[in-house]
């Protein structure tokens, strides 16, 4: 509740019909941010993580802190075009056409523990997505870490096979 008071609703964006849930209220507050990281961590108790994944682009603002605070690396995971060295690209189906996922190709050692963060769990599409090409370079995903879900969305049916975390729920 405490937490949900930053996170802004904003109507209609980035097309009609979207509610975008906005943190950025909430990366502006030091304490709340605290409050979130130690949630986010919550549901690792002591599991071992050998890399953070972080996916384009807000989930890149916690990945890298969660990924400070658990003490390993950061691996982001961007939109076509953008990562500089050799990679793995994946596609995916969206209600209308498809986006891509890519990852660099040296990033992730075959049998590593790989938690993904993103920001918001929606339809599932772009985690299930980043699940596969983390596997697909024979990493192991440990777990899925949201800040949010859009429950209403079940995005949990895309992800069967992970264990999801999340700290709030919508
Ligand atoms: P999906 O693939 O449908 O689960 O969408 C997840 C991705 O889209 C995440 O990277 C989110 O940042 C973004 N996203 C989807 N819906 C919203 C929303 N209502 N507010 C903010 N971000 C969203």
């Amino acid at each position: 509740m405490l937490l949900k008071k930053y996170i802004r609703d904003v109507q209609d964006f980035p097309s009609k019909g979207i509610i975008f849930k906005d943190i950025t209220p909430l990366l502006m507050e030091p304490k709340a941010v605290s409050i979130c990281l130690d949630l986010l961590t919550e549901g690792l108790k002591g599991r071992k993580i050998d890399k953070v994944v972080g996916l384009e682009s807000r989930g890149f603002f916690f990945g890298t802190i969660l990924a400070q605070k658990l003490q390993v690396g950061f691996v982001p995971i961007r939109k076509p075009n953008k990562l500089p060295f050799d990679k793995r690209s994946i596609t995916y189906t969206l209600e209308y056409g498809t986006d891509g996922l890519e990852i660099h190709q040296d990033a992730i050692q075959p049998g590593e523990l790989i938690l993904i963060h993103d920001d918001v769990l929606a339809t599932g599409g772009t985690m299930n997505a980043a699940c596969n090409l983390v596997e697909s370079l024979g990493g192991i995903v440990v777990q899925c870490n949201f800040l949010m879900e859009l429950t209403f969305l079940k995005g949990r049916e895309k992800l069967k096979n992970q264990e999801i975390y999340t700290v709030l729920e919508y």
